[in-house]
């Protein structure tokens, strides 16, 4: 394990304990996030070291790496995914892309690069899962690479960049969003999605809330936290929008992480679902998760 002794936004150093959660997903041990007293940012501290962090994705339980049809819970999961995946690529279609260069990173099995090929996007994945990984190239023939490619991809080269729920696994902060920078066309967009730790239902479920995912997920990110990081790095965001499916299937985890039926967990997914929805309308902020769209500072 490491202690982390600066801030990875702010980089002060002084943290208030926030909550101690534990990881259902693989190793049943107990995680604790803090709080940065300086820019209210969290983030799971100590964390395991980058060496260590890849044993605690090996689970036949991690179900955005794998294709699983087995039980209800996997098979409305990828019809979900299914239907998302055809709203992003046709989202894609909004952006200034002379090119129709697109780069996904953490692109898992390549299902959303794939749709976005058929739609003659020239894309490139970047993914640490070597299974994964090795999927989205023998199921689709996609150029798919190893994450530390990133700092090999020629500057400016891509109209548009996606993170699906990737930011939050991210150890190095700043040098992740300076490397993204120097990649992103001058007037390219790059898209992030990441938990809200201000979501609504995190308050109902607190050390339960299954968005929390430690130690995978070392940051916990507000809109704030993400707007702050980003203007460090001279980047701004032109949109936040929810995600509207996630508070659903948040809170159907978080219910089975509580040892709840898998009916009530349903029971649950649907009024957390419907409830967050409905005030992330009111105000952003309650969401569940964020999509935020960058672009270069002008
Ligand atoms: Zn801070």
């Amino acid at each position: 394990m490491e202690t982390i002794s600066n801030c990875p936004i702010c980089n002060k150093n002084l943290f208030t304990p926030f909550i101690t959660c534990t990881d259902y997903t693989v190793s049943q041990k107990d995680f604790q996030i803090v709080t940065c007293n300086e820019c209210s940012f969290k983030f799971t501290n100590p964390k395991p070291t980058n060496e260590d962090l890849g044993s605690y994705y090996k689970s036949n339980d991690y179900i955005s790496h794998t294709n699983s049809d087995k039980g209800w819970f996997n098979k409305l999961y990828k019809t979900v995914r299914n239907y998302t995946i055809d709203k992003k690529v046709k989202a894609l279609s909004k952006y200034n892309a002379p090119s129709k260069t697109l780069l996904d990173i953490g692109c898992g099995t390549g299902e959303f690069l794939n749709a976005a090929k058929i739609k003659q996007w020239h894309v490139t994945g970047l993914e640490p899962g070597v299974d994964a990984r090795n999927l989205a190239i023998k199921n689709y023939g996609l150029h798919v690479f190893d994450i530390d490619h990133l700092a090999k991809l020629k500057p400016q080269s891509f109209d548009v960049i996606t993170m699906w729920h990737v930011l939050e696994h991210i150890p190095n902060l700043h040098e992740t969003i300076k490397q993204l920078k120097q990649i992103l066309a001058p007037n390219g967009t790059l898209i992030v999605a990441v938990p809200n730790s201000n979501a609504i239902e995190a308050k109902n479920f607190g050390r339960f809330w299954a968005a929390y995912d430690v130690p995978r997920h070392l940051n916990h990110f507000s809109a704030k936290n993400v707007i702050n990081l980003l203007k460090i790095n001279n980047l701004d965001v032109c949109s936040t929008k929810p995600m509207i499916f996630d508070p659903f299937y948040i809170a159907m985890l978080s219910a089975k992480y509580q040892n709840k039926s898998p009916f009530f967990g349903l029971v649950l997914g649907i009024y957390h679902g419907l409830r967050t929805n409905v005030f992330s309308l009111i105000n952003v902020q309650h969401a569940s998760s964020l999509v935020y769209t960058i672009r270069h500072k002008k």
